[in-house]
């Protein structure tokens, strides 16, 4: 089976592969606040963990992670509030976001070269679930879908898991995410820092309502996630 990352690929690899499997993966994800326990990659180490898996099982092209994406606003006393400060009502360094606008048009523009390039599916996933995030993606996967180029939006909203791989209570760098980010890479996690900073209790994220991360419940949820996104993509292929 072929499969190539994009980046480190040949033009006779290039030819070849968009004969005979002409697919192509797109993480995309922005830096962002997720607590005082977890890295600002969280979200774009997600979407690439979930997207090269399928690419290791299906073949194809990986692209590298595009560290992008947008989220809400919100306006109180002059200041303007971006995702997470909404809910915290204060300034939280660390996330860098793009407008909405500038999210599509990146993508979109992105997205006309792949298919000039000649491939014929391209799988883009995020792991940030912002409501902005998720609009453009699916915009894009409405607008690119005919039998020269179709767009699969992927996110974990998509996912049917069963009630053993949820919590009650799902949050924002919650049990969920930390367990899957734990997963990916044990040191990405810093539990000790769980509900240091006031702004984190806050939001919820408490030693208390963070005690059930551990990584097996993220090891479990990725490869559900994983093999829904297969079914998914074999079902178009088809
Ligand atoms: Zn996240």
């Amino acid at each position: 089976m072929l499969k190539y990352r994009y980046e480190s690929m040949f033009p006779h690899q290039l030819r070849e592969i968009l004969l005979k499997n002409p697919i192509v993966y797109l993480p995309v994800s922005p830096l962002e606040w997720h607590g005082e326990h977890l890295v600002f990659g969280t979200d774009p180490f997600r979407a690439k963990m979930v997207l090269e898996r399928v690419w290791e099982e299906l073949g194809g092209v990986l692209m590298p992670t595009l560290y992008i994406g947008t989220d809400g606003t919100k306006e109180k006393d002059g200041e303007i509030f971006w995702g997470m400060e909404m809910f915290a009502e204060e300034k939280i360094p660390g996330s860098i976001f793009v407008s909405k606008e500038t999210f599509y048009n990146l993508l979109k523009d992105m997205l006309f070269f792949l298919e000039r390039t000649g491939f014929k599916i391209c799988v883009l996933c995020t792991g940030h679930m912002a409501k902005e995030q998720i609009e453009v993606m699916e915009r894009l996967e409405k607008e690119k879908n005919d039998e020269n180029f179709k767009v699969i939006s992927w996110h974990w909203g998509k996912v049917n898991y069963p009630k053993e791989l949820m919590t009650p209570n799902s949050l924002h760098a919650g049990v969920e995410e930390s367990s899957e980010i734990m997963s990916i890479d044990i040191s990405y996690v810093d539990l000790d820092r769980i509900g240091e900073k006031e702004v984190d209790r806050r939001v919820n994220l408490t030693k208390d309502s963070l005690k059930n991360i551990n990584k097996k419940f993220g090891d479990e949820r990725f490869k559900f996630e994983v093999d829904s996104l297969i079914k998914k993509i074999l079902e178009y292929k088809k």
